[in-house]
Formats: structure tokens, C-alpha cells, sequence
């Protein structure tokens, strides 16, 4: 795969010029710091990213306040053939959000505005915190349907980059159905602001912006349920795991149900439902279903720790889901794991011969949609343990993510077509979009 070319330094200083002049001079930046600040993400999580990076570094960073300041940025660019990189709060994990021939970071960050909450739905500016979005369902007696775990990240972000988490057991994941309309802005030189909504607005979702960058999203709202947080010890990983598919089966469903072994609850937070060690259950509970989950916990061995209430109660739960127990696994031995996603009934029922694949590993899962979901950690040695893991666990029945690579690859074919009518020269977030990329796992794939 070659490399995307880089921006002539005429076509970026005019750009420069321009973009002054739309936005502001406060909200424009060439300094070398920004540029850098900008240019990063989540990917030092993958051993096998950070050994390569830096993958690029902006020429120019813009930070438009609004929706339509995004449309008339990617316009200039696209005027000035400048490829745009656009960007949230950069928490992405495969350096989706990395520029790797520089140009343009298109930073929403600054346009954050809640615009409207309605019956089933909220509007926003691409740059608004997920958190805020929250808040502001809550206002008016709802919620979202889904949030990730990195709750402070950008809706746009998350639309074009993430995939799912708290909420995801009840409405799966990849955004499907989440996504109510879009307003976007395709590379064809234009500043309008495309509104498609539904399956259209399904077409830009989870493509790291190739086929067109979020302006505004509208996705859905259910009413608010009286949640409670559950913490609950088990003598070792095997019998906390075995609750996750019980437990999404509830009625009503968790919003959120995640699970760990003594060693990766060890390196989690301190918190006094943490017992050393034992492995660690956390469910966003709803409040009918507290006395189900506590028989659930007791029937497999384990004991309840604490029910919490309170709004922060389920974020700081959901702040420990998904990526995180990595995340915190990672801080506590520095330079050590590296992780995959995986998915399948097979991390519970094969358990010890999933973890068994890599040295030292380490499972932490999540009642899914259909079956159970996780992170596996192991000692990472090279690229070849890892993919010679992944081929390992395909025969296990495990599907895989991988989280070491940045090319599309959630509907690629689809995204292709699209692409070339919205960004015919190739500038949205130019090296992402590999029509070749085949995808290096041999396991099921879970996106
Ligand atoms: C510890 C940890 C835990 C995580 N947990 C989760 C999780 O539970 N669920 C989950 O889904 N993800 C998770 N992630 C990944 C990531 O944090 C989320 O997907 C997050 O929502 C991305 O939002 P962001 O604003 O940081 O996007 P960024 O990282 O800035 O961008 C992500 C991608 O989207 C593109 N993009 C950004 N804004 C726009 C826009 N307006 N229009 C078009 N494209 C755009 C970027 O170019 C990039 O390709 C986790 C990451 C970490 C490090």
C-alpha cells in the first residue's frame, strides 16, 4: 500500500490564508506544538502502532466553532487539494485520527453545541461531548441509547470512529439504528451541509470520516430508567464470567455488564468493592432486577459488594468497561500487553484455552447483544505472536477485531462506492480507505 502524497506547501499556506479568514486567527494554528497535540490518539495502546509512529503530523490545524464552519473548512481544503483529517476529542485506538500525509486536522472539538432535545431524540454538533448529551437527555427524563466508555469523546467521533458500550446489550453494536440523521460534508468543493437520515446516514458511520465529515448528528433517546450499580466479587475469573450471558438476558436488560480476574481488577481504580484477590463484576442494573442480579452472583459463587445510585454511579462503572481494564492493565506494567478485541460464547466456554493462546493472558469481557464480548491482554512479544494468536483463536470460534491496523474495515466495499461519489480525489482522511485491505485475521471478524 503506498503512501498517501503529502500537500504542496503553497497549497497549505493559501489554505492557511483562507481558513484565517473564514474562522478567525484564534482558531487556526501551523505552530509545531499543536500541530503535534493534534496528530496523536489512543494507538499507543497497540505495541504494534507505536513502534511506527509517528504515522504523520498536520501541516495545518483548524478548529471550527460551529457546524457550518465545518462545511466551509473542508470546502477551502478540498479547494486547495488539502487533505482533512477530521477530529474529535483523538481518543480513537488504531490511529484512525492520525494525519499520515499532513495537511489539514479538522478539529470539531470547538463546535459542541447541544442543539435541540426532542421526544426519542437529541441534536448536536459533531464536537459535543457524549457526556453532554447525557446530561442533557436527562434534563428531559431520557437517555441515550448508547455511549462509549471514553465518555468524554466527541458524537461525531464516536459515529465515525467507535463502535459501541454502555447500552450496547440492549441495541448492539456499530451504531445500527442509533443514528437517526446526519448533516455532513462531502470533498467536492461545496460548504453545504448534506442532510440524510436512517440507512442513508448509516453510510458514514464507523468510516473514520472517508466518505464525508460529520457536521451534526441526531441519534435516538429512550426514556430514563432508574439504574443502579452493582459490584460484585468472585473467588476467580471462570465463575464472574459465567453470570455475563445470564445477565444479558434480563428483563429489562443491563445497560451495561462487565467482568474481570483478580489481576486485571488489581491494576483498576482503587475502590472498596475491589477485593483483593478476587475477579470483579460491575452491571448498570435496572433498579426491578437488583434482587435477579444479586441471586445470579450468589448462585455462581460470588457475593455482592455494593449497590450504588446516582447518575455519576453509572459512569464511573461504564469509565471501567471496555478498553479501560487494559488501559489501567497497561499503566500498571508499563511496556508489557497488548490487546485484541474478541468476541463469541467461546470466551466463556473456552476460557482457559482462550487466555491460554498468549502468554500471560488476560480476558476482560461485556454481556453483549448476542454473545459475550472482551478484551484478551497477552506479553507482547512481535507482530507474529499476535497474528499467529489471532489465526489461534479463530479455531477457537473466537471472533477478532484488530486493533493494530487503521484501514476501513467495517462495510469497506460499501464505504469504496460511497467515496467515490462524496470524495472523489481521495482528501477525507487520506491512507484509511484501502480497497485492497483484506483484513489479517483467519477467526470470524466481529464488526
Ligand atoms: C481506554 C479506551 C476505551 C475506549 N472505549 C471505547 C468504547 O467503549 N466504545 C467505543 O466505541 N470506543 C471506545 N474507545 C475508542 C474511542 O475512544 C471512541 O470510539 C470515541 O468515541 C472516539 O471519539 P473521539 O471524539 O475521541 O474521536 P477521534 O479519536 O477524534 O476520532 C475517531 C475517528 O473518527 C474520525 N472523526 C472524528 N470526528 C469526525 C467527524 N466529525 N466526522 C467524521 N469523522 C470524524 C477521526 O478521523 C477518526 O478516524 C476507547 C478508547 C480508549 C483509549
Amino acid at each position: 500500500m503506498s503512501a498517501p502524497p503529502a500537500a504542496a506547501p503553497t497549497a497549505v499556506a493559501a489554505l492557511e490564508s483562507e481558513l484565517v479568514e473564514l474562522l478567525g486567527e484564534k482558531n487556526v494554528s501551523s505552530e509545531l506544538r499543536v500541530r503535534e497535540r493534534a496528530s496523536v490518539d489512543g494507538s499507543r495502546m497497540s505495541p504494534i502502532i507505536a513502534e511506527q509512529l509517528p504515522l504523520g503530523v498536520a501541516d495545518l490545524v483548524a478548529f471550527p466553532t460551529t457546524a457550518e464552519e465545518i462545511g466551509l473548512a473542508v470546502a477551502a481544503a478540498v479547494r486547495h487539494g488539502v487533505g482533512v483529517t477530521p477530529r474529535g476529542k483523538g481518543t480513537g485506538n488504531y490511529g484512525q485520527a492520525i494525519p499520515m500525509p499532513g495537511g489539514l486536522v479538522l478539529d470539531v472539538s470547538r463546535a459542541r453545541a447541544v442543539v435541540e432535545v426532542g421526544e426519542g431524540w437529541v441534536t448536536a454538533e459533531a464536537g459535543a461531548p457524549m457526556v453532554a448529551l447525557e446530561r442533557a437527555a436527562h434534563a428531559t427524563g431520557q437517555q441515550l441509547w448508547m455511549y462509549p466508555s471514553t465518555a468524554q469523546s466527541s458524537i461525531g467521533g464516536f459515529l465515525a470512529g467507535g463502535s459501541g458500550g454502555t447500552g450496547s446489550i440492549a441495541h448492539g453494536a456499530n451504531h445500527m439504528g442509533f443514528v437517526q440523521a446526519l448533516d455532513v460534508v462531502h470533498a467536492t468543493g461545496s460548504a453545504e451541509l448534506v442532510h440524510v437520515e436512517d440507512a442513508e446516514a448509516d453510510l458514514y458511520v464507523h468510516n473514520y470520516g472517508t466518505a464525508g465529515v460529520i457536521a451534526r448528528a441526531t441519534v435516538r433517546l429512550e426514556p430514563l430508567q432508574e439504574w443502579r450499580g452493582v459490584y460484585a466479587s468472585f473467588p476467580d475469573a471462570a465463575s464472574a464470567f459465567s453470570v455475563v450471558r445470564p445477565l444479558g438476558r434480563l428483563d429489562p436488560l443491563p445497560r451495561l455488564a462487565s467482568a474481570d480476574g483478580p489481576v486485571i481488577t488489581a491494576a483498576l481504580p482503587e475502590d472498596q468493592a475491589f477485593v483483593p484477590g478476587r475477579a470483579s463484576l460491575r452491571v448498570i442494573a435496572d433498579l426491578a432486577t437488583v434482587e435477579e442480579v444479586t441471586a445470579i452472583v450468589e448462585a455462581a459463587g460470588g457475593r455482592v459488594e455494593d449497590v450504588r445510585e446516582g447518575a455519576q454511579t453509572a459512569l464511573t462503572i461504564s469509565m471501567l468497561s471496555y478498553n479501560h481494564p487494559i488501559e489501567w492493565l497497561q499503566k500498571s506494567a508499563p511496556g508489557v500487553y497488548f490487546h485484541l478485541e474478541v468476541g463469541g460464547d467461546a470466551l466463556v466456554d473456552r476460557l482457559g484455552e482462550v487466555e491460554a493462546v498468549f502468554e500471560g493472558g488476560l480476558l476482560h469481557i461485556e454481556a453483549g447483544h448476542t454473545t459475550p464480548i472482551g478484551m484478551l491482554a497477552g506479553v507482547y512479544q512481535s507482530p507474529e505472536q499476535v497474528y499467529a494468536g489471532i489465526a489461534a483463536l479463530g479455531e477457537l470460534g473466537v471472533g477478532v477485531h484488530d486493533p493494530h491496523q487503521w484501514n476501513v474495515d467495517f462495510q469497506l466495499a460499501r464505504t469504496v462506492e460511497v467515496a467515490r461519489r462524496t470524495d472523489p480525489d481521495g482528501l477525507l482522511n487520506p491512507g484509511k480507505l484501502n480497497p485492497d485491505y483484506a483484513g489479517p485475521t483467519k477467526g470470524a471478524i466481529i464488526r
